[in-house]
């Protein structure tokens, strides 16, 4: 089975030489005890999911880990002005800018426990072992541009990471947990953006963090199976909760997810289907409506054209193998 790496990366090799370092991300109190920082998503530049810390009697949980140091850091200077040990990380799933801060956090507080389902595993041995090859041939050819190179490094340092981005504590199973002592509810979703997805909601605040089930300006398909991604959407629309934290862009309430829903129920019709590809994306950008901020039009044309293109309609045997029964997520 060969994955090919998808767009993000793509889209980094494009992008204009010497990025600048991400921002610190912006911080929000959700509800009481509940902090968004906001993962930076933009063209040019490898995203950082969204994390969310929450305060729970034993310490924190942060929910997702984002990809780049600054983004790391931040969480970490959020733990110290709470004067609290980040007790426990929950991953949503394996992609990078939401395990990448794993490495960090756990350096400052080697005993919180990670809680994520074991699709990492697999992940190690195909898709990011494909993308570590492409990012060392990435630095050979950047031989004339050390920033870049630096950058592919960086990346590359992560997935060498390996073991220190997997769990200690895997979940194969949905239920309720007690984690860090606060009551939560995980959902494993499996397959849907990867292998072996998480949510968690949150009891106290009626708050579900849905991780990249839900991401804005445009879902990406790279590891997914679109079909049960869209079941798990309708799984998460039929579920009562008050907000929603998306895995890249704005909380939404419950009515926003079900127009989030709606737009990517069609965006996979349209694909299926013998129209344009432009038709598509125009139908994605209409659907979502005000989900995508004006100034996130363009980048979400980009990515919707993308995989349209080269996921949806692209090789049909790497969309059948992301929909193949999950391995054993334990
Ligand atoms: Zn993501």
């Amino acid at each position: 089975m060969s994955i090919v790496t998808g767009s993000l990366f793509a889209l980094a090799l494009a992008a204009s030489p010497a990025t600048p370092a991400p921002p610190k991300p912006a911080t929000t109190t959700l509800a009481p005890g509940v902090t968004l920082l906001r993962g930076e998503f933009v063209p040019g530049r490898q995203p950082d999911g969204n994390t969310i810390v929450v305060d729970a009697p034993q310490g924190l949980i942060v929910f997702d880990t984002g990809r780049h140091a600054e983004h790391a850091q931040a969480v970490l200077d959020l733990a110290k002005a709470r004067g609290k040990p980040i007790a426990a990380i929950v991953n949503s799933h394996w992609h990078l800018d939401h395990v990448g801060g794993n490495v960090k956090l756990r350096a400052a507080f080697p005993e919180a426990k990670v809680y994520a389902t074991g699709a990492i595993d697999a992940a190690l041995g195909g898709f990011l072992a494909s993308y570590r090859r492409q990012l060392a041939q990435a630095i050979d050819m950047a031989a004339s541009d050390p920033k870049k190179q630096d950058g592919y490094r960086a990346e590359l340092a992560l997935i060498d990471a390996g073991e220190r981005l997997q769990p200690t504590e895997r979940i194969a199973a949905s239920g309720p947990r007690d984690i860090a002592g606060r009551r939560v509810e995980l959902q494993v979703v499996a397959p849907a953006v990867t292998g072996g997805d998480l949510t968690l909601f949150d009891t106290v605040t009626r708050t579900l963090f849905a991780g990249d089930l839900v991401t804005l300006p445009a879902p990406l398909f790279d590891t997914a199976c679109p079909a049960r991604w869209s079941a798990a959407l309708a799984a998460l629309d039929a579920s009562d909760f008050k907000r929603l934290v998306p895995g890249h862009g704005a909380p939404m309430p419950h009515e926003q997810l079900s127009q989030y829903r709606r737009a990517f129920d069609g965006l996979l019709a349209c694909a299926a289907s013998k129209r344009a590809a432009a038709e598509c994306t125009a139908g994605w950008i209409a659907d979502a409506g005000a989900l995508i901020p004006d100034a996130e039009q363009a980048f979400a044309r980009t990515l919707v054209d993308y995989y349209v293109g080269n996921v949806l309609r692209g090789d049909a045997s790497r969309l059948e193998a992301n929909c193949a029964a999950p391995n054993d997520l334990h």
